[in-house]
């Protein structure tokens, strides 16, 4: 057990398992077709204070607890009952990317345990993406084999950069190689901007940081895995982006025009066009509007995108409605975005 009993309290209290409440007030049963469908939200955060601790740091917000003290459980699955959501994929948003080797393995070992600890407690409601120390390429190989076979977990939760280096550099090749070989679905979060929070360019009001600077990393982020060539040396990855990609997928053909307009200064060769590895990749389906999803499902396909809420950031508590009421889908892609293609992503049993 992870408990360290005095607000750094982990995933699970000491209890039997059998302790944790498996329910709380009225469980929003979604139906579609006449048929139950079971909802499975991939962007829901949380936190394990013990080892964030070992990087002296504290939880932003008390929500991101699974347990107690103050029921951060029950709270969570009041909310995912009222909101429809059968099942939650946990991640941690990387803060570990400073950290030395030594550090960086005794924090993720700790954080996957709690992790797999919290999914074994509630094994119906939560499955969880393993942490990796991605600065330490060899060791993230590692931890996600160990994550995905010995602790139960789903993939990877990663940022979309480390430390100031793109997911596509090189020295990452030996996490991507094993991602792919074990089919093992990468979750990518944005990190931020910071080279830009260091200039003028995000102060002022609008929180430009988050609102259009995560976004922008996750750009970023994916534009290099094509560019650079990331997505061809590894086919059979499985990524699935956050905040329904950022910007890209909404402006996915100027990729394509660039490699016509301006082919001498482009300085390597893909064997596709970029909005077709844009295609290739998952997201999910945090933006906001029915117009806006049903744009996204016609770039990337409606079966690219898998539900998010964000969860407890309160972007939105009405995921499951968004897709419900987006114009233009077909009852089985509302299905497959609401839970049909995570569960096939995650080896969730349906
Ligand atoms: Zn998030």
């Amino acid at each position: 057990m992870s408990d360290s009993g005095q607000g750094g309290v982990a995933f699970v209290g000491c209890g039997p398992t059998g302790a944790q409440p498996q329910t709380t007030g009225r469980r929003r049963e979604v139906v579609v077709s006449g048929r139950r469908v079971k909802t499975v939200d991939v962007h829901a955060h949380c936190g394990v204070p013990a080892a964030m601790a070992l990087m002296g740091l504290k939880l932003p917000t008390e929500a991101l607890l699974m347990s107690r003290p103050g029921d951060r459980l029950r709270a969570r699955l009041l909310a995912m009952d009222e909101q429809g959501i059968d099942v939650e994929a946990l991640s941690i948003n990387p803060y570990w990317y400073q950290a030395e080797r030594d550090l960086a393995r005794e924090l993720i070992r700790l954080q996957n345990e709690a992790l797999a600890e919290a999914c074994a407690a509630n094994p119906e409601r939560f499955v969880a993406f393993a942490s990796v120390a991605l600065q330490h390429p060899d060791l993230a190989a590692e931890q996600l084999e160990e994550g995905v076979k010995r602790y139960g977990l789903r993939g990877a939760a990663i940022g979309g950069s480390v430390e100031g280096a793109e997911l596509s550099d090189p020295r990452f090749h030996p996490f991507w190689a094993k991602a792919e070989s074990l089919g093992a679905l990468v979750f990518i979060h944005p990190q931020g901007t910071a080279e830009l929070e260091g200039t003028s360019r995000l102060k002022g009001n609008g929180v430009l940081t988050n609102t259009i600077g995560n976004p922008l990393e996750t750009t970023i982020a994916l534009s290099h895995l094509i560019f650079e060539g990331t997505l061809d040396r590894f086919p059979g990855l499985k990524i699935c982006a956050a905040h329904g990609g950022g910007y890209l997928p909404s402006y996915g053909a100027r990729s394509d025009a660039i490699l016509t307009t301006f082919p001498d200064r482009c300085t390597g060769t893909l064997k596709r066009k970029p909005t077709e590895y844009i295609r290739q990749l998952y997201y999910d389906s945090i933006v906001f509007t029915g117009e806006a999803l049903r744009h996204l499902a016609a770039e990337v396909g409606s079966d690219h995108i898998v539900m998010g809420t964000d969860y407890p950031y309160p972007w939105t508590s009405t995921s499951v409605d968004h897709i419900l009421a987006t114009p233009e889908l077909s009852d089985a892609e509302r299905v497959a975005m609401l839970g049909g293609t995570a569960a096939t992503l995650l080896g969730i049993k349906s």
